[in-house]
């Protein structure tokens, strides 16, 4: 039976875990080819292709480092390279923009360098992935920036983390009109807070913050990365083929109530 994304090609940053990997899962489930971005734990990268071939998919590993101008070209350039051993189309349909520093100290101990990295990663990356990626990036194509609720929300301790967000909303908002033209979409998906590792620490095993982070959600739970894939899988698909330029709330109705 046909796949949505049946012959598509797709990168996926930071997909060795958490939400990442069950994007590059969901999209590999989904049809597509899929090159899992990871900055520094092969082994975990190999886990998520493993389980993705054996569930029938396509996918592979890709070192990609992030944050300067030369990173971008460097892990274009080993996409090149990896390809074509898994497909024969070259170029790329979907690139999911989704590495990114998870936290962020809040204004009165931040420095500089913590500034700077935060902002490489999460904004910085992102846009030289896509201006690497133009001549590779087919008509049609479909770009997915995870952007996050904390854009929106006053939420002093984490407020750098939370403005490299609303910047890369407003990238969003410049390449949708930018790329247009040649039917790609542009759109930012934006997670409320999602049980990954990143959020272990003070979450997983804490009853009282798992009830205060359900209490935030109308829905009445903390996400799910597969609640979030499901939807980056819709604005992938062709069917959200009339959306772009958006920011998608991802959020289960986040302080809907306030
Ligand atoms: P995570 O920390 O589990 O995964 C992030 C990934 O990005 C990791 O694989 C990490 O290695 C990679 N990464 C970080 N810096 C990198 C760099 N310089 N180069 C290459 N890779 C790098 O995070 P997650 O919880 O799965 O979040 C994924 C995305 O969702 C992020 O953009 C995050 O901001 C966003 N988000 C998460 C939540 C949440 O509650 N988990 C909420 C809102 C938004």
């Amino acid at each position: 039976m046909p796949k949505p994304l049946d012959g598509k090609n797709a990168l996926v940053t930071g997909a060795s875990r958490g939400i990442g990997r069950a994007i590059a899962q969901r999209l590999a489930a989904d049809g597509a080819t899929v090159a899992i971005g990871y900055a520094n734990r092969p082994d975990a990268a190999d886990q998520v292709a493993a389980a993705i071939t054996a569930d029938g998919g396509t996918a592979f590993p890709l070192p990609a480092p992030l944050g300067t101008h030369g990173d971008a070209a460097a892990l274009w350039a080993a996409y090149d390279r990896r390809i074509t051993a898994h497909t024969t189309r070259t170029g790329v349909d979907i690139i999911v923009n989704n590495a990114a520093i998870g936290r962020s100290p809040d204004l009165h101990t931040i420095t500089e360098t913590q500034f700077d990295e935060l902002f490489a990663t999460n904004v910085r990356a992102p846009l030289f992935i896509v201006q690497q990626a133009h001549r590779r990036l087919h008509d049609n194509g479909r770009i997915i920036n995870i952007s996050s609720g904390t854009a929106r929300l006053a939420m002093p301790d984490i407020m750098a983390y939370g403005a490299t967000k609303g910047a890369l909303d407003t990238l969003t908002l410049n390449l949708a009109q930018l790329l247009g033209p040649r039917n790609i979409t542009v759109n930012s998906l934006a997670p409320g807070i999602v049980d990954t590792d990143t959020n272990a620490a003070w979450l997983r095993d804490d009853p009282d913050a798992q009830a205060w982070a359900s209490s935030l959600a109308a829905l009445g739970r903390v996400g799910r990365p597969d609640d979030i894939a499901g939807i980056a899988a819709f604005l992938a698909s062709d069917d959200a083929r009339w959306v772009t330029g958006r920011t998608i709330d991802a959020t289960g109705g986040a302080l809907l109530g306030v």
